[in-house]
């Protein structure tokens, strides 16, 4: 850990729950690398007190903060400007200090996961079909990521239809509701829900209903392994987890506050002792 002084820059990561969060370890090992004298913590900050944050970044002069459940909504509405991907989705995973007392809103998980995604496959969605299995967060930037980088066609699947009627609103010309069986149509299909994550073993959506030559993404990544990865590997088929979505989502908001091309190895190689190996 570098030394704090006087000279020390702050950042963080706010949300409830908070203590599990990643983003401080992938931050500091970013900052570290950069050779900044920049430091990065998590602030515990409940739903009700969010409305604070805003007015509170500006007093202590952060350069910027990560932004998970539940202020993604308050930090777009927030900021004094937002990019276009927050203004359309409602909704902002980080905030940038940008002089004069200024907060720009940015939503980086979308193109998180379009550079993730790549990085693993060496594939972009471009004139693919992809499949979204879900419809919250997540799902809605992966979707507005995919169809803004030139994916021929988004099916959505969700638990909820009137989530997935809204999700598919994004852009109603290339996104369908689809059916379970629709999905051998697809060439990606990525997990969005939160069904696989630890604690929660369940399989977002039957296995028989993918193929080999598919790419398959669970942009879980704890566990690291989540049941229906394993079962889709079992098959044969090209299934990738939720890492490399986390350090690209993270590695954007570095970029946004340092103006610098993030460290991208140096953050993996910070993640893993604290996830296990891949
Ligand atoms: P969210 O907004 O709460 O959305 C949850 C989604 O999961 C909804 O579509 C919900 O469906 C669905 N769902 C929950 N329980 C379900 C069940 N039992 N059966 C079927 N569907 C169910 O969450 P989020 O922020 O989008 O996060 C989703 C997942 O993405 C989480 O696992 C999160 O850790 C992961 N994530 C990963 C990264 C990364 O960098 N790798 C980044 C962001 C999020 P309904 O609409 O029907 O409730």
């Amino acid at each position: 850990m570098r030394s704090i002084t006087g000279a020390t820059r702050v950042a963080g990561v706010i949300g409830d729950p908070v203590a599990h969060s990643l983003s401080p370890t992938l931050h500091n090992a970013a900052f570290a690398a950069l050779g900044l004298n920049w430091v990065s913590v998590p602030f515990r900050v409940s739903a009700d007190q969010g409305k604070h944050v805003v007015s509170a970044m500006r007093t202590l002069g952060l350069v910027g903060l990560s932004v998970t459940t539940p202020h993604k909504d308050l930090a777009a509405q927030a900021a004094d400007e937002a990019s276009n991907t927050v203004s359309i989705l409602g909704a902002a995973n980080c905030l940038v200090g940008i002089g004069n007392n200024r907060l720009r809103a940015e939503n980086t998980d979308g193109d998180g996961f379009l550079a993730g995604l790549y990085e693993d496959t060496s594939t972009t969605v471009a004139n693919s079909t992809v499949a979204v299995l879900g419809a919250g967060g997540a799902a809605r930037a992966i979707t507005l990521a995919c169809v803004q980088s030139g994916a021929a066609r988004i099916l959505l699947l969700n638990r909820t239809p009137e989530r997935a009627a809204r999700c598919a609103a994004l852009a109603p010309e290339h996104v369908s509701i689809a059916k379970p069986t629709d999905l051998l149509h697809a060439d990606i299909v990525v997990n969005a829900t939160t069904v696989g994550m630890a604690g929660n073993p369940q399989l977002p959506v039957d296995p028989k209903y993918l193929r080999c030559g598919q790419i398959v993404v669970d942009i879980i990544y704890n566990p690291l392994e989540t049941a229906w990865l394993r079962e889709c590997r079992k098959q044969g088929i090209d299934a990738h987890n939720g890492l490399s979505m986390l350090v690209h989502q993270a590695a954007l908001a570095i970029t946004h506050w340092t103006a610098e091309p993030a460290p991208i190895a140096e953050m993996r190689a910070a993640l893993l002792p604290k996830l296990g190996s891949t």
